[in-house]
């Protein structure tokens, strides 16, 4: 860690833990003397998509509104000046974008963060909100190719999340904008949806310029052309950098460590390991179910193998939305019962579900002692609190947490219960990408540490394939039937889910990150022949 003062070049080479871009250049802009400062800007060109990689509360927001013209950067000054813009940024690209910006030449297009927000904004039909947005005759299509022909008769009200997620996708790209703006993907999305959406994103790209955040780094890796890395202290200040290569940022990011600016932004690295398969015969087994059955009226119908968990495993569980996933665990879990089947577990099961609610009206700080004697403990501040990132919510009561602050503290109260086996539907749901390697982490080293089970259902391949040993996968028709196949190896069962996306994965030479291949690529073509979409042996 560094001293703070030569911030670019350490003559003791000391590495700082974030910058303290202060010391460097002035800021883009500054909220007030003592307010959140930016640094860079991110830079939006016509032709490409570009990802912006980094957590929240680090000045998204506040950099898409001065790209839309919306805010008058300031450059640490009190008010801001768009002669003054034009002079910063005169000889460069944004130059000329900002001139764009000021003649009113630029017209932006939104997708917003929060999509439960949407209902409170539009209250009507879902056509009706869509039909208002047809700018550019593209709503027919996009209606086709992100499935809301379904829906559309139905009252926005009504949506789920990832129904909604969907809608708000489809009225961004339908506007007709110059720079269209995508905060966040895929939040509620199977992975299916996402690769569908991205597809949909990257074409439009091809007249426009995309700006797009995703935390699901599978997805920001086949999605961008190139990416930003910010980085900061949320809330504080945060720093953009220039574009960079999509594989090269994103594994300076996994590494912690970005070489061109000289910047650590994390003490460690998140590590991936290509799991070599351990000697079953090894592993004591926990627990054997039964196969079940379970009918939801006339409308769905799961149906599941046998199968058994072995101690101190985490078994990965994917497949798309709507297949029964969350059923399944609500079954193991003693939460609902079974048509067919006796389940006959005689373990104790500590289970978060997908949905949490927030309406206990309890201080964090009191919620987790309440669940756990080991609340002042070393341990527990160093494998629970610390890494979820807890002790600023102590104070708060459930009921005022944002889905992110809910998610970690539910997270934090299912392995602060005593149990046999922890089962997390969804965790990273509401994290940013910080908060998603940190609470992989949380998970795996519990797991690890205490030689206990772990159930772990979840969209972000990098999570699934970081956490898991084994896998189960769920196919079938989603709404309709689901059937959920026996654990299998992660091998056997990354090929069986990834054959039916019909997508292949190959390993990063430098991090080992699973990254999608293009489709049709040489690699492409071999691994689906040889029947090899994850692991290519
Ligand atoms: P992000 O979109 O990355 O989550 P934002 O750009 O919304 O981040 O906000 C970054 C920081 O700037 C936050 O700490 C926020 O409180 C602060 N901020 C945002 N808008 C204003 C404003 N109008 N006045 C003062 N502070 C603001
Ligand atoms: P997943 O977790 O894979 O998304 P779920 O198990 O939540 O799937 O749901 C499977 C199907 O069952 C979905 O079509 C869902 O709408 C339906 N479903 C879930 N819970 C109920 C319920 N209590 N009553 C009726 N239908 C339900
Ligand atoms: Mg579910």
């Amino acid at each position: 860690v560094g001293c703070g003062i030569c911030v670019n070049k350490c003559p003791f080479d000391a590495i700082m833990i974030i910058g303290l871009p202060e010391a460097l250049t002035e800021p883009t802009h500054r909220y007030g003397p003592n307010g959140f400062a930016l640094y860079g800007l991110p830079t939006p060109q016509v032709g490409r998509v570009t990802g912006i990689l980094g957590p929240n509360g680090i000045g998204k927001s506040t950099s898409v509104q001065i790209l839309s013209g919306a805010l008058v950067p300031n450059f640490g000054g009190e008010n801001g000046d768009w002669e003054k813009v034009l002079e910063h940024y005169s000889g460069t690209a944004m130059h000329d974008y900002f001139k764009d910006v000021i003649d009113g030449k630029i017209k932006v297009s939104q997708k917003p963060q929060y999509v439960d927000m949407i209902p409170k904004a539009f209250n009507g039909k879902t056509i009706d909100l869509l039909e208002g947005t047809d700018e550019r005759g593209a709503l027919d299509d996009l209606i086709e190719r992100l499935d809301l022909a379904p829906i559309i008769d139905r009252n926005i009200g009504d949506l789920s999340g990832g129904e909604l997620q969907r809608v708000a996708i489809a009225a961004c790209a339908a506007r007709d904008a110059d720079f269209y703006f995508f905060d966040e993907i895929s939040p509620y999305l199977d992975i299916y949806q996402r690769i569908n959406s991205s597809q949909i994103i990257q074409e439009l790209s091809a007249e426009k310029a995309v700006l797009v955040v995703e935390h699901d780094l599978a997805i920001l890796d086949m999605l961008s052309d190139v990416v930003q890395v910010a980085y900061g202290v949320p809330a504080g200040y945060g720093v953009v950098t220039h574009p960079k290569g999509v594989r090269v940022a994103i594994n300076q990011y996994l590494k912690g460590y970005l070489p061109e600016e000289n910047v650590r932004i994390r003490p460690d690295a998140i590590t991936f390991e290509v799991h070599p398969p351990r000697v079953e015969s090894d592993i004591a087994t926990l627990v054997d179910y039964n196969a079940f059955s379970k009918k939801y009226g006339e409308t769905f119908s799961l149906e599941t193998d046998s199968g058994s968990l072995k101690e101190g495993e985490v078994i990965g569980i994917v497949g798309p939305n709507g297949i029964g996933k969350s059923t399944f665990v609500k079954i193991l879990a003693g939460e609902i019962e079974p048509d067919e089947g006796e389940l006959d577990i005689d373990v104790s099961i500590s289970y978060k579900p997908q949905y949490i609610k927030g309406d206990n009206p309890m201080q964090v700080q009191m919620f987790l002692r309440s669940i756990t004697r080991r609340f002042d403990t070393s341990y527990y501040q160093a494998e629970v609190i610390k890494p979820l990132n807890l002790e600023p919510l102590f104070e708060k009561m459930l009921s005022e947490l944002s889905g992110g602050e809910l998610q970690r503290v539910a997270i934090a109260a299912c392995l602060s219960r005593d149990a046999d086996l922890y089962i997390l539907d969804e965790p990273s749901a509401h994290l940013d990408v910080e908060q998603r390697s940190l609470a992989t982490k949380a998970i795996k080293r519990f797991a690890e540490n205490n030689g206990k089970t772990a159930m772990v259902v979840d969209h972000d391949i990098y999570m699934i394939d970081m956490l898991s040993e084994r896998l189960i996968v769920f196919e079938g028709k989603p709404a309709v039937y689901g059937k959920a196949h026996p654990p299998s190896s992660m091998q056997d069962g990354m090929n069986k889910f990834l054959s039916d996306l019909d997508i292949t994965f190959r390993r990063d030479e430098d991090t080992s990150r699973p990254r999608v291949n293009k489709p049709g690529s040489r690699l492409d073509r071999e691994q689906k022949a040889q029947g090899e979409y994850y692991y290519r042996l």
